[in-house]
C-alpha cells in the first residue's frame, strides 16, 4: 500500500493534479496509515461513516464529501467539510450555504455533471448548466463558493468511451468558466478519473482525482 501511494503521490505531484484519497468503508485506522505518508485529503460518500470517522482523525484533514448529498444532513458536516462535490440541486445549494453561515464559514462545491450512460449516475446534464447555473445566481448564496465540476464517467471497458466522456466533462468546464466565472479565478477544479482510469482523465484536463481501492486496496463491502 505505502509504495502504491507514493508512487500515484508522485505522477501526480508532477502534474500537478490533487489527491483525494477515497477512504470509503475503511476503517479510521486504515486512513491514519495513509494520512501518515502524508495525505491530508480523504473523500467519504456517506455522511454517517463520514460522522463516526471524522472525530477519530486528525484535525489537519480536509475532508471531500464525494457521494450523493441528502439536503437533511448537510448539518452535520458543514462545520468541517472542506469541498463537496456532488452540488446537483438549487435546494442542496441554499441548504449548504444556510448551514454554512450558521457556522461562520463558506463551504466550497463542486457542481457535479452527469455525462455517463447509467441512469443511477448523478448530476445535472448538458442541457440543463445555463439554467441550473441562472438559479444559483438568482439567489443569495452567501455561504457557497462554487469552485468547479465533477464528473465520472460510465462504467465501460472501452477506453475510448471513457476518454471521450472525460473530453465532455473538460468541455463543460471550459464553458461555464468562459461563460459565467471569467472573474473568479476560484472557479478552477475539475475533479474526474478514479483509480481505474485517472490517468485519462488526467489526459483530458482532470485537476482532482478521486482515487480509493488503488491506494486502499479493493472494498470488500
Ligand atoms: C468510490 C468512489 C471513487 C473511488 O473509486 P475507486 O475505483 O476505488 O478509485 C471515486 N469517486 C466516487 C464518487 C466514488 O464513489
Amino acid at each position: 500500500m505505502d509504495n502504491q501511494y507514493q508512487h500515484i503521490k508522485k505522477v501526480l505531484d508532477e502534474k500537478g493534479v490533487q489527491l483525494v484519497a477515497v477512504s470509503k468503508t475503511f476503517s479510521a485506522a486504515d486512513i491514519l496509515a495513509v494520512y501518515d505518508e502524508g495525505q491530508r485529503i480523504f473523500g467519504e460518500n456517506k455522511v454517517q461513516e463520514l460522522r463516526e470517522k471524522q472525530p477519530k482523525l486528525p484535525n489537519e484533514i480536509e475532508w471531500h464529501f464525494i457521494g450523493s448529498l441528502q439536503r437533511n444532513k448537510v448539518k452535520y458536516i458543514a462545520s468541517y467539510i472542506g469541498l463537496i462535490h456532488s452540488l446537483d440541486s438549487l435546494s442542496l445549494a441554499k441548504e449548504i450555504s444556510k448551514r454554512a453561515v450558521e457556522n461562520d464559514r463558506v463551504i466550497d462545491a463542486l457542481i457535479q455533471v452527469k455525462v455517463a450512460e447509467e441512469r443511477s449516475k448523478q448530476g445535472i446534464e448538458k442541457s440543463d448548466l445555463d439554467e441550473f447555473i441562472e438559479d444559483l445566481f438568482a439567489e443569495p448564496l452567501p455561504g457557497l463558493r462554487l469552485r468547479g465540476i465533477m464528473g465520472m464517467g460510465t462504467f465501460t471497458d472501452d477506453e475510448l468511451k471513457t476518454k471521450s466522456e472525460f473530453d465532455e466533462i473538460k468541455r463543460m468546464f471550459d464553458y461555464l468558466q468562459s461563460k459565467y466565472f471569467r472573474d473568479n479565478a476560484a472557479f478552477d477544479t475539475i475533479s474526474m478519473g478514479m483509480s481505474s482510469d485517472y490517468e485519462q482523465a488526467i489526459e483530458s484536463g482532470s485537476t482532482m482525482v478521486r482515487i480509493g481501492s488503488l491506494i486502499f486496496g479493493d472494498r470488500r463491502k
